[in-house]
């Protein structure tokens, strides 16, 4: 081992808290529902301090804080932030550092979704995708990033898919958002593999929530297909297992990441897709 590389480890180790997540200051987007929501709860049964985030009005939220403090005796924060508009999520990362410091783990997980052939792409719909899926992610790893410098520790997460590492007819939005997620990881990556701040990314492929009940719901209505019959006919168009990822999986692999087992595990796509990209 170089001198360097010693004196980078032995520098690091202290600030690195191997055991568990504890008090870890966690901000999940898109944790309302399906994926997030998942991550959400398994960092909160890791003992996490939570900031969940989405689209529901505070009083909406209440309920699920309310769930969240019976079940795992901590109420988390919420925050309600539009990620379309840049402005907006940078007065949540500022209130979120002013109120809390630093934030230890970020998994960017909110997305949306539109299939269209190119030429009817409505155009809304790829600035928005743009906008959730992809420079969300740069505005809340960009404020993010002083914050864990200076505690020289944090795990950012950020939620791709398969369509970030292949190409689907139809998903022009969805394919170039998710695959600029992936080169946003290994960017970002690199920029900190000198730190004890990872980023990474996972690439489910069809998980059984909202974002995929619509596109089976949209299947169904557009072929006249029976729910169960459509389900399958989209499992069937590219998962080997024939099965659903299960939002609880993905969890894990959350917490996989924020692991001391994966931190030298730096900028890769993680697939768990039911076999799909070892095709
Ligand atoms: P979901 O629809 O249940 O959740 C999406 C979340 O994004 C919601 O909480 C919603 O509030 C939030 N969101 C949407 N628009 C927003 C906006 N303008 N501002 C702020 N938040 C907004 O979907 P999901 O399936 O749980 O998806 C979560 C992530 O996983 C997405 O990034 C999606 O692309 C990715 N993903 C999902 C699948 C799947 O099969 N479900 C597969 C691959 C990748």
């Amino acid at each position: 081992m170089t001198d360097s590389a010693l004196r980078y480890s032995e520098s690091r180790q202290p600030d690195d808290k191997p055991d568990s997540l504890s008090g870890r200051l966690a901000l999940v987007t898109g944790s309302t529902s399906g994926i997030g929501l998942a991550v959400a709860r398994a960092l909160a049964r890791q003992g996490s301090r939570l900031i969940l985030h989405g689209l529901d009005s505070p009083a909406q939220a209440a309920a699920l804080c309310d769930q969240f403090e019976n079940t795992y005796g901590r109420r988390p924060d919420y925050r309600l932030c539009d990620l379309r508009d840049p402005e907006r999520i940078e007065r949540m990362m500022a209130d979120v550092h002013a109120r809390y410091g630093a934030l230890d783990i970020l998994v960017n997980n909110a997305g949306i979704q539109h299939v269209s052939p190119i030429a009817e792409f409505p155009i809304q719909a790829w600035n928005d995708m743009l906008a959730i899926n992809l420079s969300a992610s740069f505005h809340t790893i960009r404020t993010a990033v002083p914050a864990m410098r200076q505690r020289n520790w944090g795990r950012i997460i950020n939620m791709a898919s398969i369509s970030g590492l292949r190409g689907r007819a139809g998903k022009s939005g969805y394919n170039a958002t998710k695959h600029g997620l992936i080169g946003l990881t290994k960017s970002v990556a690199l920029e900190l593999a000198p730190t004890a701040i990872t980023c990474n990314a996972i690439c489910p492929g069809w998980v059984h929530t909202p974002l995929v009940q619509r596109q089976i719901d949209a299947l169904a209505a557009r072929e006249g297909l029976d729910a169960e019959t459509a389900t399958q006919r989209l499992l069937g168009l590219r998962q080997p297992s024939g099965r659903f990822v299960t939002v609880e999986q993905i969890a894990e692999l959350v917490l996989f990441f924020c692991s001391p087992a994966t931190s030298e595990v730096r900028g890769v796509a993680w697939a768990m897709d039911g076999g799909t990209t070892a095709q």
